[in-house]
């Protein structure tokens, strides 16, 4: 049966009720699946120029039994409106501890980068969290890179920099995540203790096909913004070898993609030796 919109004025297509059921659906099984564990992480690794894995950044996934695989395209957003987000944080933050924690047993030094929302930044307990879990694991502070979006630190500009301020004195690291797509100034990025710029995959994809080469005049401008920040450059979304090779050439330090490797599950990088190269 054909449903109609609420008000006359607004006309929804039956295909804009099935994204909406399809959306009430996770909102509503997104606590059940953190309560359950259904939340797992993967490892991406993050390449230097010869190939050596330096760190991994760790990306969620959620195993439904009810929907199957659901990507955190789709559900990250809708954590975002809630708290959920932060419950989820917390369980990538626990699950990259622990791994970061079976890598040094085995000889490796490998930090991890995780994803931190907006939401999560400013929660007065942050700081907190972050260092007792930290503590609880026995991890060194620098082993872990928290990635930033643009956006993320304009929410609120002064509370983010103190925050990023108080957690650098112990040793957290930044990254820019998504960087050149969001609206930071480089007098403002000059204040906060970055060290390191990531460039989306918006632009690397770009790199040797567009035509006027637009994309490419960006991955230079972004390379010579960290250079003058004097913070490093990593590059995600590499799928090619023409890809690598220009930014490469142009003094990119560390590069992440399908060209090295998908996102794998832990068991998958457990052999990893210091001086494996990839791919
Ligand atoms: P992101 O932080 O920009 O992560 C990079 C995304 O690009 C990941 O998608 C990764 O699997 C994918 N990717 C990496 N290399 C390549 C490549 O060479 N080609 C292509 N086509 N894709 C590549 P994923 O895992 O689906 O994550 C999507 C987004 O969801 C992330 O974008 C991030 O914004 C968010 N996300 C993932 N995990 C977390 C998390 O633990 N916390 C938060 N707050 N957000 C997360
Ligand atoms: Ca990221
Ligand atoms: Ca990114
Ligand atoms: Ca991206």
């Amino acid at each position: 049966a054909k449903r109609s919109a609420p008000f006359g004025l607004c006309h929804i297509s039956e295909e804009g009720f099935k994204e909406f059921d399809r959306y009430l659906d996770i909102k509503s099984k997104l606590e059940q699946a953190i309560e359950h564990d259904e939340l797992s992480i993967v490892l991406q690794p993050q390449v230097t120029h010869d190939g050596t894995v330096s760190s991994f950044e760790a990306l969620v996934r959620w195993y439904s039994k009810e929907f199957g695989p659901v990507s955190p395209g789709e559900f990250i957003p809708i954590a975002e409106e809630s708290y959920a987000i932060c419950e989820i944080g917390d369980i990538v933050l626990r699950k990259a501890l622990n791994v970061i924690s079976s890598f040094m047993k085995n000889g490796l030094n490998t930090s991890i980068a995780i994803n931190i929302s907006a939401r999560q930044i400013v929660m007065p307990d942050f700081v907190n969290t972050l260092l007792s879990r930290v503590n609880q694991f026995g991890i060194p502070p620098n082993m872990l890179m928290l990635e930033l979006t643009e956006t993320a630190l304009v929410v609120d500009i002064e509370l983010v920099k103190e925050t990023m301020l108080e957690l650098a004195k112990f040793g957290f690291r930044f990254s820019i995540d998504d960087f050149g797509t969001g609206y930071s100034s480089l007098a403002y990025l000059k204040v906060l203790p970055i060290s390191e710029l990531k460039i989306d995959k918006y632009f690397v994809d770009d790199i040797g096909k567009d035509s006027d080469g637009k994309a490419a005049q960006i991955v230079d401008a972004i390379i010579e913004m960290a250079r003058a920040l004097n913070v490093s450059c990593i590059a995600e979304g590499v799928e090619s070898e023409e890809q690598l090779n220009y930014l490469k050439a142009k003094g990119c330090e560390k590069f992440q993609g399908y060209y090295f490797s998908r996102p794998e599950p832990q068991a998958h990088w457990e052999g990893l030796q210091k001086n494996t190269k990839l791919p």
